[in-house]
This record gives structure tokens, C-alpha cells and sequence, in this order.
């Protein structure tokens, strides 16, 4: 499995993902790369029929979902029909989109099994 980053600026400290070239914060353009926890929270979640083309599903689930140690708050794809707000997950690197010769990575939230 591939490691989850985050870039941390390295004036403020404010976390980021996806990588900005800017501070959101403080407006510096230094940051550094930290892998992440890959335990999460859901904060909420919805599910999406109208997908852009070289989707290969009917819809798929997303959600907004916070990790517990760094506080970082992402937008994932959630592998999971019902997610509930609150909801424990495991975060990991995967193919979020597979289109014809080309994939596209990006966080996938797993739920666990409870
Ligand atoms: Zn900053």
C-alpha cells in the first residue's frame, strides 16, 4: 500500500492536501511532506449517480472525512453503500478513477468492520 501525505507549511504549520503551491494560511510557498494516520472519521457523505465520463460505476460514494491524529479534513471516495456520519474508516492511497489507459490516484476511504 502507498503512503498518505500531507504537505505542513513550513512557516505556520498549517496542514494541506491536495498540495498548494500556496499557504492557504500565511501565504508561504515552503512546505514539507508528512505521511498521515490513515484512521478517519466521516463528517458526512453523499452519493453521486451523474459521474464525468470514464467512470466505470453506476455512482459512487464521497465523503468528507476528518483524520484523527493531524485533524486534516479531505474529500475522499468512500468504498462503502451506506456510510454514517461518525463512522470510523481507513484511508489508503487506490485507483479512484479508471478511465481507457489511464488511472488517477487520490484517497479511498475503506470502512472497517466493526
Ligand atoms: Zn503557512
Amino acid at each position: 500500500m502507498m503512503e498518505l501525505y500531507a504537505y505542513r507549511c513550513d512557516a505556520c504549520g498549517e496542514l494541506h492536501h491536495p498540495r498548494h503551491f500556496v499557504c492557504r494560511k500565511c501565504g508561504n510557498t515552503e512546505f514539507t511532506e508528512e505521511v498521515l494516520n490513515g484512521k478517519v472519521r466521516v463528517l458526512s457523505w453523499t452519493k453521486v449517480y451523474n459521474l464525468p465520463e470514464g467512470y466505470m460505476q453506476p455512482y459512487l460514494c464521497f465523503a468528507i472525512v476528518k483524520f484523527e491524529d493531524s485533524g486534516l479534513i479531505v474529500s475522499v471516495q468512500i468504498n462503502d453503500d451506506k456510510p454514517y456520519i461518525g463512522q470510523e474508516a481507513d484511508a489508503a492511497v487506490g485507483v479512484v478513477k479508471e478511465a481507457i489507459g489511464k488511472d488517477f490516484y487520490g484517497f479511498i476511504v475503506e470502512p472497517i468492520a466493526v
